[in-house]
């Protein structure tokens, strides 16, 4: 409610913890876990306890922990920063915080919020970044599942970059001038050329990226990111693929990529429908080619969100030549591509010890002329195919197969909408694909794989093919 904050009852602070000592009372595992969150820090560790366990001992001895094996004395806090009851006893811990107390130490009991004067966050660390998440002991697995998102959220590199920031603080003070220039600049060096390069591992490149801003008073050259959007449930799409299109400003989309993966994109960047569907008002290839080198020109981070993987008959390659002629920087991110998801719901090993080793990606779309098509003598000698855009060229597909000499009875598994909960699976022979053209039940993308590895597959779930007719009408299941 806005106006209506409520109070914390713990405030957040970051605390200078590097060359103080922190001192933990306790040997078991909760001393265990807070040494372990305190290693996260440059702060020196002594742990007190008369007994302690093996684990806390080796892990202790390979982090640099001080281990005092005495029994408990008030005198183990002098000079602490902060200090950790952590013996597991109640009196033991009250005896701890009392003592802290009285050294105005801030004192932190372990599961008992009642005796703490401060609260260990959950943290997601990239430091120098630190993101600490609290509940003032409320929710302890809230925290941790807060902890996890963020965690997704952030580059692994980000504290790199950070660091980076720093080295260029004086410099952008001196030659940019304060407000909008200054916070473009750290905008576009946040998202832009240094991070990636960072991202990349590329420590000069960075520096680079970072001096090229300067000279260009902050203004970020575009960018545009080819990414692999998978096969249509969201929770499929990559970490990067995530952060990318939280950070567009433009989110160029094919068709096939569902509404809600769209949507995972920046709230207000500008989206724009390429098309590629029937019956949809679509862009020609060149046409897409130029709006992605216009969009670059313009200075716009880019994500070009393809269905699968953009390599996998994605016309990636165009786009990239487009954007090499263009002189505009660019990325690609892989996806999960149709075979593999339609694989999954099929439970269908894609290479088989001793059936199948290897696997052939193809589309019936480019069978032309009468030379019998390469990949029909791979599926001969085994390999597992994997038909993109098969439905419309089923007949022809399975036709040049026979023709290669593939048996009739080699079998077919195809998937309608794999991964989404839409999803139809049907199973069969080759002597069942033809049918497949002229079925008209099926609207949705349709992937077709074919070799004696389906034979492997899950067909509990599938119906059968050969149960269909022209009319549209299914034999009952008893003929199946
Ligand atoms: N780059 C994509 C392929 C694009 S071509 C990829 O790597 O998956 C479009 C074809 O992909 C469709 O005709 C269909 O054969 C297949 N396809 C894409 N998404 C699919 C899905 N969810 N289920 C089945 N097939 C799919």
């Amino acid at each position: 409610m806005a106006g209506e904050t409520a109070k914390l009852n713990a405030f957040p602070v970051f605390m200078r913890v590097d060359g103080r000592r922190v001192v933990i009372i306790g040997g078991g595992e909760e001393a265990l876990a807070k040494a372990r969150l305190m290693a996260q820090s440059a702060a020196e560790i002594l742990v007190v306890a008369e007994a302690p366990e093996p684990a806390l001992v080796n892990w202790g001895a390979a982090n640099g922990v001080t281990l005092v094996r005495a029994p408990y004395e008030a005198a183990h806090l002098d000079g602490a920063a902060l200090a950790f009851a952590a013996t597991g006893e109640e009196r033991s811990d009250r005896a701890v915080v009392a003592d802290a107390r009285a050294r105005a130490i801030p004192a932190n009991a372990v599961d008992r919020p009642e005796l703490c004067d401060f609260f260990t966050p959950a943290l997601v660390n990239r430091a120098p970044v630190a993101v600490a998440i609290g509940t003032e002991g409320a929710g302890p697995v809230l925290a941790q599942m807060i902890r996890a998102r963020i965690d997704r959220m952030l580059s692994p590199s980000l504290g790199r970059l950070a660091v980076l920031a720093a080295s260029y603080r004086d410099a952008v003070e001196r030659r940019l001038a304060k407000g909008v220039v200054r916070r473009r600049f750290w905008k576009a060096f946040f998202t832009g050329g240094p991070a990636r390069a960072i991202e990349a591992g590329n420590a000069r490149r960075a520096a680079e990226a970072a001096e090229a801003l300067l000279l260009a008073q902050g203004a970020e050259p575009g960018h545009v990111a080819l990414v692999g959007a998978g096969p249509g449930a969201e929770d499929l799409l990559t970490l990067r693929a995530q952060r990318l299109l939280m950070e567009a400003d433009v989110i160029v989309h094919d068709a096939l990529v569902p509404e809600a993966v769209v949507a995972m994109g920046r709230r207000d960047a500008e989206r724009i429908a390429a098309g590629k569907r029937k019956g949809c008002h679509s862009k020609t290839q060149a046409e897409i080619n130029e709006l992605l080198v216009a969009l670059g020109r313009a200075g716009k981070r880019v994500v070009r969100l393809k269905s699968g993987d953009p390599l996998v008959f994605g016309r990636a390659g165009e786009e990239m030549a487009a954007l090499r002629d263009a002189g505009i920087s660019y990325e690609v991110v892989p996806g999960v591509t149709a075979a593999f998801a339609a694989a999954a719901d099929f439970e269908l090993p894609l290479t088989l010890r001793g059936v199948a080793s290897s696997m052939v990606f193809t589309t019936g779309h480019d069978l032309k002329g009468v030379a019998l098509p390469d990949w029909a003598k791979l599926a001969i000698e085994g390999a597992t195919v994997a038909v993109y855009m098969g439905r419309s060229t089923a007949a022809e597909v399975a036709g040049r197969l026979r023709e290669a000499g593939l048996s009739r009875d080699t079998a077919v598994a195809v998937v309608e909408n794999a991964s989404l909960g839409k999803r139809r699976l049907f199973h069969g022979t080759l002597s069942d694909l033809p049918a497949l053209e002229k079925r008209t039940d099926l609207a949705g993308p349709v992937l077709t794989i074919i070799g004696d590895a389906v034979a492997g597959a899950n067909f509990t779930r599938s119906e059968s093919l050969a149960a269909w007719h022209e009319t549209g009408a299914r034999i009952p299941a008893q003929e199946e």
